[in-house]
């Protein structure tokens, strides 16, 4: 089989596609918009659940270099109200791998291995059915055709529009972030509160989780309830203005919650958007999308998770089948559809209970899902 296969963005979802396909002996471009590597930040860890995201790193080979790299006792999780007060403390045995915690920048790095990644390549309009297969508009004004063009081009997905006309929708729950470094050192009351893994504390309509990254970095999540434009009135991006915003929002939570926000370096503000639970589209020859680009849901632990499997299954499937590779996406789509249609109706319901008028909704969920 000699198809000209495309995947566009180099994401868990991207990279995990592409990482399996090499794995049989097919070759993929890998199409990905940052400039190179470490053009961003990557962002905060990721869980990596059993059945999903290590699934598909067992699918690709990486399994045993991801456990010597992800940390177990990073699933510890400690529950506080907005008093303070301690709810629950809950730390992981020793041998739990259940969900273990990677940095992005570390699963990033492990994915692209020898990968080779076309960086800078950004797409902004994708053809199917023109006579040589599926046309690829570059940002740059070049054009490339392939068979197949994946998009694992995460929320505002540039392929999208070519199999879907549907586009991400606010869910009403916004979300400012912030971080922490050297919190050992410079932070011990703080470091000593998060633990080994995160602290999460929920009030009315609001909560902070803070998570301990690799390298004592520490991020600080705060989510609650706005309309879109709530800072209109304040500049996120002076820290000073950003921080004491944030405070006021934030304000009679207990001092050591609003010691994780005073100290904060940086704010970026993060709406959470979603498409539809259950996303699909008439199947378009030549086309298909993984990840985010399919099935945006809010960030409760999945997404990374789920984007990743997709990536693993539809190179399975492909190889599988590599005669017939519309057949093999087909059987792929239905697949996928079915799982995140499951996995979107879960994170849809979670939001609603953690970030709710009745904290105590947070704590019912936390208890239900915690394995004991
Ligand atoms: C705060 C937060 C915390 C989260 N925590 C977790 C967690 O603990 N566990 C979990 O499973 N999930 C988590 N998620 C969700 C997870 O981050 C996403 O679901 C996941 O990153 C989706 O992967 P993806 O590869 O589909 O898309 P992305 O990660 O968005 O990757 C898309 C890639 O495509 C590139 N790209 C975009 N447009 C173009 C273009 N036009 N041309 C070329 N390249 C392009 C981008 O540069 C990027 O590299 C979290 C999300 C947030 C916001």
């Amino acid at each position: 089989m000699r198809h000209r296969i495309a995947v566009v963005g180099g994401g868990p979802a991207g990279l995990t596609f592409a990482r399996v396909l090499h794995r049989h002996g097919h070759p993929v471009a890998v199409l990905e918009r940052d400039p190179a590597q470490d053009a961003r930040p990557p962002g905060g860890a990721l869980d990596l659940h059993e059945g999903l995201g290590q699934l598909a790193l067992d699918k690709a080979g990486l399994l045993a270099e991801f456990q010597a790299l992800s940390r177990p006792e990073g699933q510890a999780m400690r529950i506080l109200d907005a008093a303070g007060t301690v709810l629950r403390d809950w730390q992981p045995s020793p041998d739990e791998q259940a969900n273990p915690e990677i940095d992005r920048g570390q699963l990033r790095d492990l994915l692209l291995g020898s990968l080779d990644v076309r960086w800078g390549r950004e797409v902004v309009r994708v053809v199917p059915g023109t006579e040589d297969g599926v046309l690829v508009h570059y940002a740059d004004g070049e054009q490339e055709t392939f068979d197949l063009v994946v998009g694992a081009d995460g929320a505002w997905s540039r392929v999208r529009p070519a199999v879907s006309p549907v586009t991400p929708q606010y869910t009403g729950v916004t979300s400012v972030e912030t971080s922490l470094d050297d919190v050992d050192t410079r932070h011990p009351d703080l470091a000593q509160l998060i633990g080994d893994g995160s602290v999460a504390v929920y009030g009315v309509n609001r909560s902070v989780v803070a998570q301990r990254n690799s390298g004592g970095h520490v991020k600080v999540y705060t989510k609650f309830r706005a309309p879109l434009d709530w800072h209109a009135e304040l500049d996120l991006t002076d820290v000073e203005a950003a921080r004491s915003g944030l405070l006021d929002l934030f304000d009679g939570w207990a001092p050591p919650v609003l010691d994780l926000l005073g100290h904060g370096t940086a704010f970026v503000h993060r709406p959470f958007y979603v498409l539809p639970v259950s996303h699909t589209w008439a199947h378009v020859r030549g086309v298909t999308l993984l990840g985010d680009a399919a099935h945006l849901m809010p960030p409760l632990g999945a997404g990374a998770n789920l984007a990743m499997l997709d990536g693993a299954e539809l190179a399975e499937s492909i190889a599988a089948d590599p005669e017939d590779l519309d057949e093999a996406v087909r059987a792929f789509e239905e697949r996928m559809w079915a799982r995140a249609s499951r996995w979107a109706a879960i994170t849809t319901a979670g939001l609603e209970r953690l970030v709710s008028p009745d904290p105590a909704e947070a704590l019912a969920l936390f208890d239900q899902v915690q394995p004991s």
